[in-house]
């Protein structure tokens, strides 16, 4: 069985890098937030409970969390293994997960920390633009990803947009929760000798070397 945790600040790839493990390791990519989602979207007792919450941006109660996950690991699909993305999120939530997985008898696997700088971060966020017509993506904080002209897609010419939430303010508050709240994981999965840091480079293809480079270590197949 091969699990992987993944914990990264905003804007490192945490998402985009557990979807590449999941399709060339053949694992199931359980994010938490989907979760969630899929209880909202579906009206259960749960997505009513948690609407308001996500709305806020707040976090989700751990016994909530924690029932969603249990019934997703225990599927047959996480037999060889899968991928957390989203999830420990807080230093309670992992001496959790260590209670959970331990009676499960899963092993807790690899913790992959994706490494980005917190002012490569606010760049990365703040300068984003999206084409509205053709979905190409900008950003004006980086030369080599400004579009030529102001605001307008060199692919379509449609206006470029920027997300209402791609701000500093809210930059700075979810920096801060990660920083308060999910950075002090990496000492305790330090501590447990499972953490490899990797960095997050100039594109996913980069990254997702890196991150292959920690999996295949034990051989592990690659398909
Ligand atoms: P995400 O898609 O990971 O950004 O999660 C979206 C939202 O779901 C978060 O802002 C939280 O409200 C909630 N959420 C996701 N994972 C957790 C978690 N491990 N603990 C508490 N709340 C969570």
């Amino acid at each position: 069985m091969k699990n992987i945790i993944l914990i990264a600040p905003p804007a490192a790839g945490k998402g985009t890098q557990a979807k590449l493990i999941a399709s060339t390791y053949n694992l199931p990519h359980i994010s938490t937030g989907d979760l969630l989602r899929k209880e909202i979207n579906d009206q259960s007792e749960i997505g009513l409970q948690v609407k308001a919450v996500l709305d806020s941006g707040k976090l989700v109660s751990d016994d909530i969390i924690f029932t969603l996950l249990e019934n997703r690991i225990i599927e047959s699909d996480c037999i060889g293994g899968y991928i957390l993305d989203g999830v420990p999120r807080t230093l309670v939530q992992a001496e959790k997960y260590l209670k959970m997985i331990e009676k499960l008898n899963y092993p807790l696997g690899d913790v992959i920390y994706i490494n980005l700088p917190k002012e490569e971060a606010r760049k990365r966020i703040v300068g984003r633009l999206s084409c509205s017509n053709c979905g190409a993506i900008y950003n004006d904080q980086f030369e080599d990803m400004k579009p030529i002209t102001f605001e307008t897609c060199d692919k379509c010419g449609e206006h470029l947009i920027k997300r209402e939430d791609d701000t500093d303010q809210v930059f700075n508050e979810r920096f801060q929760i990660y920083e308060n709240q999910t950075l002090p994981l990496i000492d305790f999965f330090t501590s447990k000798g499972v953490l490899f840091t990797v960095n997050s480079g100039i594109n996913k293809e980069a990254t997702f070397a890196d991150v292959k480079k920690v999996i295949n270590r034990g051989n592990y197949d690659c398909n």
